[in-house]
């Protein structure tokens, strides 16, 4: 089968949300290079700010200047074998910044190939013929109750641990990523997330704001408003990548 020819166009944005003192999320991509990178730190306000920006600024530079010859699925890998080292070997350094870590849900795309990247609990969404998917799996302690069947979505949510994460970037001296890999057809809207917008929003109600005809900055910002009226606990951030035919 013939692969349909598609290039990317894509936009962001962040609010520190309405509760917050400090924006420990962190995002960054390039259109040339076909890399978008979305990530949440934790560990109190400073050391959540160095472990995001840390895993952006390693995963996208390892993604961007990437061997010509090398899989995309490896080549992945060993970004996030190497923005956890940074994060790792920082926090093992500094006392002050100890128990850090970060998320990281990102985007490669090669021509129509897609790999979406994932470690905790940032989500990938994609929205084709109107219809919301999520791509990614929660590295959550509470979604994987849910997928085992001991516990209900609604359960989920009032849990006093639907914080806690399984995976993150930078808290463990080794982490693998999931990796999925798809085709990208025109008209494709993937959206790259913090949790801070997917606890405040309900994936049927990202779906029709996403449906809406406007340009992919002005859908940035309605998604963070929708977010932070709906409460804006937390920072909120989203990148939105779009395959043009
Ligand atoms: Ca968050």
């Amino acid at each position: 089968m013939a692969t349909a020819l598609v290039h990317f166009t894509a936009a962001a944005a962040t609010d520190r949300g309405r509760k917050r003192p400090s924006n420990e999320d962190a995002f960054g991509f390039s259109v040339e290079r076909g890399v978008y990178v979305v990530c949440d730190g934790m560990g109190g306000a400073a050391a959540g700010e160095i472990a995001s920006s840390l895993a952006v600024d390693e995963v996208l530079k390892r993604l961007s200047h990437r061997a010509a010859d090398l899989e995309a699925p490896l080549a992945a890998e060993q970004a996030i074998e190497a923005a956890n080292e940074a994060i790792f070997s920082r926090s093992q350094r500094n006392a002050r910044l100890n128990g850090m870590g970060t998320t990281l849900v990102g985007l490669l795309a090669e021509e129509s190939h897609v790999w979406v990247i994932n470690v905790g609990d940032s989500r990938c969404y994609r929205l084709r013929n109107l219809h919301l998917e999520q791509i990614t799996l929660d590295h959550s302690l509470v979604e994987e109750q849910v997928r085992l069947g001991r516990m209900t979505e609604a359960e989920a949510l009032r849990s006093p641990l639907r914080n806690v994460i399984t995976r993150a970037l930078g808290t463990q001296s080794r982490v693998t990523p999931d990796i999925f890999a798809m085709e990208a057809e025109p008209g494709d809207l993937f959206l790259l997330c913090s949790d801070g917008l997917t606890r405040e929003l309900t994936d049927a109600q990202i779906e029709s704001l996403l449906g809406i005809e406007l340009p992919l900055d002005e859908l940035c910002a309605r998604l963070v408003s929708a977010a932070k009226k709906a409460g804006g606990h937390d920072n909120i951030t989203c990148t939105l990548v779009r395959a043009e035919g």
